[in-house]
């Protein structure tokens, strides 16, 4: 079924997963998807690497998910590095597998590989690229600014190319303060935007792994809250996590309080802080 459709309901709960990068990961993965099935998302979408034997991988991932867990996914496809010839041989591959959603980004070139060359620059060249009578494409929202960017306005005018170009959903960057996402949902409204945004949740492992993300995403806002928890527990990884759930359960219920009805957890491939939060807010 196309995001479109489904996120006209009331209210939507899905999960990002990344293909194990190494075989030893399998049976922790296949584990944890075991305790997330009964939970019963929405959908769930898969990431996409830029490189070699990797960039296939999620679309096996993907055609599982759908055929023995009966999942609706989208397709992660990342298009730096890529040629239209290699982007067009998974966009046939996903269509006959009945894939019918596409989360089309540009992806971040990765410091320790040479950059190939490719014919896109940029998300939107991608969008340009899929066949929108066939798949429901959605692109990705920085509601912090992308680090590229020299502004929010500048973010604003890329959402808005994205939008004309076909998108029929957005889904931000994590975020811990909520107001950045409020913000975004606004000037989206302001810019005449009504492309639906659904909220990226990311529950907080360790203070460590925000280090590693914010290598890439830039800086994130974090509330007092939030500080206070990777300060207070900074040696103590259960109660770290612990305190990181229910500020991530708080996080979600503001949102669901404030109008935000599709709320999509980054769940780094594990189950428990996912199913504690939805144990609380569903
Ligand atoms: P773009 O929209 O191309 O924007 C990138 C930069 O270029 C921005 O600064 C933008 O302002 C600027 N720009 C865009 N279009 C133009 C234009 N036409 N002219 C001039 N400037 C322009 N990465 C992965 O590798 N794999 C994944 O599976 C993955 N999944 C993600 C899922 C979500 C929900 C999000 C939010 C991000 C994900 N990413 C993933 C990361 C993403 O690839 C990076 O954030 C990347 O740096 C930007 O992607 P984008 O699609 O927003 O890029």
């Amino acid at each position: 079924m196309k995001i479109s459709e489904i996120i006209k309901k009331k209210k939507t709960f899905s999960f990002e997963f990344f293909p194990p990068k190494e075989e030893s990961q399998n049976e922790s993965f296949a584990k944890n998807l075991k305790d997330l099935i009964p939970l019963k998302p929405d959908f769930v979408s898969v990431t996409d690497t830029g490189y070699s034997a990797a960039k296939y991988k999620h679309l096996a991932l993907s055609m599982l998910l759908k055929e023995k867990a009966g999942f609706d996914v989208i397709l992660h496809l990342t298009c730096l590095n890529s040629t239209k010839r290699e982007i067009g041989t998974v966009l046939e591959k996903a269509k006959a597998a009945g894939i019918e959603n596409i989360l089309a980004l540009r992806g971040d070139p990765d410091p320790n590989r040479e950059i190939l060359p490719g014919d896109f620059s940029y998300a939107s060249d991608l969008i340009k690229e899929i066949n929108l009578s066939h798949f429901c494409a959605g692109a990705a929202a920085h509601p912090e600014k992308h680090p590229l960017s020299a502004s929010l306005n500048e973010d604003m005018s890329i959402l808005k190319m994205k939008a004309d170009l076909g998108v029929s959903f957005f889904i931000t960057q994590l975020f811990f303060d909520n107001s950045v996402f409020f913000r975004l949902r606004d000037d989206l409204a302001k810019n005449n935007i009504f492309v639906p945004l659904i909220a990226g949740i990311m529950p907080l492992a360790s203070p460590l792994s925000l280090l590693k993300i914010e290598e890439k995403t830039g800086k994130i806002s974090k509330p007092k809250a939030l500080i206070e928890i990777m300060e207070k527990y900074s040696q103590d990884k259960e109660s770290f996590f612990k305190a990181s759930v229910e500020f991530s359960i708080n996080q979600c219920e503001e949102l669901l309080s404030k109008g935000t009805n599709a709320l999509h957890f980054f769940t780094f491939n594990k189950a428990k802080a996912v199913k504690e939060i939805l144990g609380a807010i569903k």
